[in-house]
């Protein structure tokens, strides 16, 4: 139970409740030191933990830190307590963009406004590697200034919306923005599927109704999955046309998205707006393995002054994975990043631990196991090795000590383990040590 007026963590007095869930609340905040207005949101991380979404729920703060967009929501700072685990981002005043349709459609020029913002935010995600998999009109938010800011990588399942208009806000589990391939649970493609929403979204912010609609649910899986719609006589001509491709029922003949970029209806207007709106400097911050945007690549040179370790995935002190749970114990356990794909890191880390005689097995969901017979205080060293994938291109290792002599343990990981992966690491965490490696 929070009590509003309470200050949080010495520095954030609560406000309202903004939304709330199962496990999460979202609550209006005020930052004391600095004034500034934020969104808290809070996990339960018992009822968290029961359902099993400790994993995700790591995997999510990693994405949410590695996506810096004006249009996507910016995230301050992680922290967590015994029982809670506490999001601060950025408090987006103007509300849910939905709330704006619930009075009447959008005008064209304002509803293509929102689209084009849309899919600037979800095309740098998805350059990035990151697909967002449940975008609907409650991750629409607006700011102060009426832009759209996108919310949720993946956290949204754990808050359900508070409103229960019926028109917008169908009831939960209704798959209505839901692409029909992640319907038919075949498998999918996450920036297709990610698409198949943005169209649907666009149909409604010109329509101010679903497309596919149907109070049995049944019948509305099978418009879905016909993609059975009809664009109503105020949509103009070339934004049907975008509609057609978007709304396609085969993921591999829908649009992709540097084709809507294209398209002469989303392009109206759009180049002022993203110059205007994108500050590259937030761009260049982080570098991406898939297609880089133009941007980045002239702004290659601003790279070293913009990254920052500090500033990215779970290394800033606000942001320390590590310590969100479980506090990581330093003498038997050691975290690190590492921007080579898993099977090269599983290699190098095989290389190694056969270095150090150690027998390796591996198991499922990217589990390493070492062990090593010596004569010590304790005759057997094992060690764990766990990789998380935080996108396709960037990953962390978890190295934990499950059996052996801590002491021991310990003077292998900074004489031998740590210096021997050097060439792979990113950033290290788990000796004194790692402080000043991360100064850069
Ligand atoms: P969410 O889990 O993000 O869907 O949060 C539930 C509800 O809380 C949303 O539908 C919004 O109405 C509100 N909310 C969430 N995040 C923010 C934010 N950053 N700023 C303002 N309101 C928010």
């Amino acid at each position: 139970m929070v009590n509003k007026g309470c200050l949080l963590l010495h520095k954030y007095e609560l406000g309202r409740l903004l939304g709330q869930g199962t496990f999460a609340k979202v609550y209006y905040a005020k930052n004391v030191i600095t004034n500034q207005c934020v969104a808290i949101k809070m996990i339960d991380k018992g009822k968290a933990f029961r359902a099993g979404l400790m994993d995700q729920i790591k995997r999510e703060i990693s994405i949410m830190r590695l996506v810096r967009h004006p249009n996507i929501v910016h995230f301050y700072e992680v922290m967590a307590t015994k029982n809670k685990i506490y999001f601060v981002m950025e408090y987006a005043k103007g509300g849910e963009l939905f709330n704006k349709i619930a009075k009447g459609r959008l005008e064209k020029d304002v509803a293509r406004k929102y689209f084009q913002q849309l899919i600037s935010a979800v095309e740098f995600c998805h350059n990035r590697g990151v697909y967002h998999r449940d975008l609907k009109p409650e991750n629409l938010l607006l700011d102060e200034a009426g832009n759209l800011k996108l919310s949720d990588f993946g956290l949204s399942a754990l808050v359900e919306s508070k409103r229960q208009d019926g028109l917008l806000h169908t009831t939960c589990g209704t798959p209505a923005y839901v692409a029909p391939e992640v319907i038919g649970r075949k498998g999918y493609d996450g920036a297709k599927a990610d698409i198949w929403s943005c169209g649907v979204i666009l149909y409604v912010l010109l329509a101010a109704y679903l497309p596919f609609h149907d109070t049995n649910l049944m019948e509305m899986y099978r418009k879905i999955e016909k993609a059975e719609f009809r664009c109503p006589y105020w949509f103009p001509t070339k934004a049907r046309k975008l509609l057609s491709k978007i709304l396609d029922p085969n993921p591999s003949t829908r649009i992709p998205i540097v084709k809507i970029m294209s398209h002469s209806w989303f392009r109206k207007g759009f180049e002022a707006e993203s110059k205007e709106k994108i500050p590259t400097a937030l761009i260049s911050t982080f570098s991406s393995s898939g297609s880089n945007s133009q941007v980045e690549q002239k702004e290659d040179s601003m790279k070293a002054t913009s990254m920052n370790a500090f500033d990215i995935i779970s290394l800033s002190d606000g942001f320390d994975l590590s310590g969100l749970f479980v506090e990581l114990d330093r003498r038997k356990e050691a975290r690190f990043t590492s921007w080579l794909p898993a099977e090269a890191i599983i290699s190098k880390l095989e290389e190694v631990a056969k270095s150090l005689k150690f027998k390796v097995q591996k198991k499922d969901g990217g589990i390493m196991k070492m062990e090593v017979t010596k004569k010590g205080r304790k005759d057997v060293l094992a060690i764990d090795a766990e990789i998380f994938e935080i996108t396709p291109s960037f990953h962390m290792v978890e190295l934990k000590m499950t059996d052996g002599d801590t002491l021991e343990y310990e003077k292998l990981c900074k004489e031998d383990i740590r210096p021997a992966l050097k060439d792979i690491i990113w950033t290290w965490r788990g000796d004194q040590g790692y402080l000043q490696q991360l100064q850069i």
